[in-house]
């Protein structure tokens, strides 16, 4: 069976690379074959959006899946081949665009920020008042690691703000006085079998992810968290693997956003889980049974970002797992991970945090 996937970042790169030994090919549509992805499977080269490239890629693959979500839904839908979607691309669209994931949040009973949808100067001045400050500003489509997103603590910045993002449609939300920000990780196979990782807690710099923990010890959180996930992918009649990310505030949930795909936070379950997020969105997606999910031991996943640090130094490390993309430097580009995993949160803890010191010393200073 080939698997096609759109967009061949590292997400599609793992991807491929844990479906290999279950005997499944892959084909990546992006546009050349340095991507991460294009590294190790075969490539159609052009625009994710190219028609006639995702017509051959739905002709050629028994199931197309993404390792980027923003594809515009209307390049998918009607493709010439026979090639099953997954996730299905109501989940997609509803992804795609802040608004409707807010929309879809509260549907679903999912809690979320406080928000209001802006496209006018009016506008933001109308959510601000009904809203109030601190609060961020943020472009609807096509925000990622913190991207397209201005934070407004006082009247003196709103002008900023909008002269930067005012161009596109916008949502404006509290600024959430967070005690931590947590991430679930689902995955929902063919025939409705459903499973959870254990809740991530995630640490974020710049709005970039730099450290996720897992498993996170809160039961009680972790069986919100999983019912928010489930009530989801029940509603989009979800397959593959979904990531809902929250803030916590005096141990409640607030959904910040969801991903219809892996995730960085999910990274650490390719060491340290039975079968690693990778692993199972590939079988959901090819219809396989899913695989268990248990987490081996306490790990912690250190994102490796803009330029990689020396690897011989910190490969003497014992039970460091070194992740490379295959990408150029650049900076704030994710390039590669780290991840360790170990017997107790305390021996986790001790390695993680002499790891961050020398690969992220800014947000090892911050959190130490
Ligand atoms: P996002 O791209 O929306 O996931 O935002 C990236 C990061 O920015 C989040 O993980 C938070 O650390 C921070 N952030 C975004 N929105 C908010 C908010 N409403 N309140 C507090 N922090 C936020």
């Amino acid at each position: 069976m080939t698997l096609g996937i759109v967009g061949a970042g590292q997400l599609g790169r793992m991807m491929a690379l844990a479906g290999y030994p279950l005997g499944l090919d892959f084909l990546f549509l992006d546009k050349d074959a340095k991507t991460p992805g294009g590294q190790v499977a075969p490539l159609l080269a052009g625009e994710l959006t190219d028609r006639k490239l995702l017509g051959e890629l739905s002709r050629r693959c028994e199931v197309i899946t993404f390792d980027w979500e923003n594809i515009p839904v209307e390049a998918l839908e009607n493709l010439p081949g026979a090639a099953r979607i997954s996730p299905p691309l109501r989940a997609l669209a509803a992804a795609q665009d802040r608004l409707a994931e807010k929309r879809t949040f509260e549907l679903l009973g999912v809690p979320t920020t406080r928000y209001a949808s802006v496209s006018s100067r009016a506008e933001l001045d109308a959510a601000i008042k009904r809203i109030g400050l601190p609060g961020v500003l943020k472009t609807r489509r096509l925000g990622y690691d913190g991207k397209g997103q201005a934070v407004l603590r006082t009247p003196a910045d709103v002008g900023a703000a909008w002269d930067k993002l005012g161009a596109q449609p916008l949502l404006y939300e509290n600024l959430v006085p967070f005690d931590g920000e947590v991430s679930i990780i689902g995955v929902r196979g063919r025939d409705g079998e459903v499973a959870f990782y254990p809740l991530n807690l995630n640490v974020h710099r710049a709005g970039i992810l730099r450290l996720t923990r897992a498993p996170h010890g809160n039961p009680t959180l972790t069986r919100a968290a999983q019912k928010c996930a489930r009530r989801i992918m029940e509603h989009f009649d979800y397959v593959g693997v979904l990531t809902i990310e929250f803030f916590v505030q005096r141990g409640k949930l607030i959904a910040n956003e969801m991903a219809p795909r892996v995730h960085n936070s999910g990274h650490w379950t390719i060491e340290g889980a039975d079968t690693s997020q990778f692993e199972n969105h590939v079988r959901a997606v090819a219809g396989m049974p899913l695989g268990s999910t248990r987490a081996r031991g306490y790990s912690a996943m250190i994102n490796l970002v803009g330029e990689l640090p020396d690897r011989a130094s910190l490969l003497a490390e014992p039970g460091l797992h070194w992740h490379d993309y295959g990408k150029s430097s650049r900076p704030d580009r994710k390039l590669g991970h780290i991840t360790l995993c170990e017997p107790s949160v305390r021996l986790r803890d001790k390695l993680a945090f002499r790891v961050l010191s020398r690969t992220d010393r800014a947000t090892w200073l911050a959190i130490r």
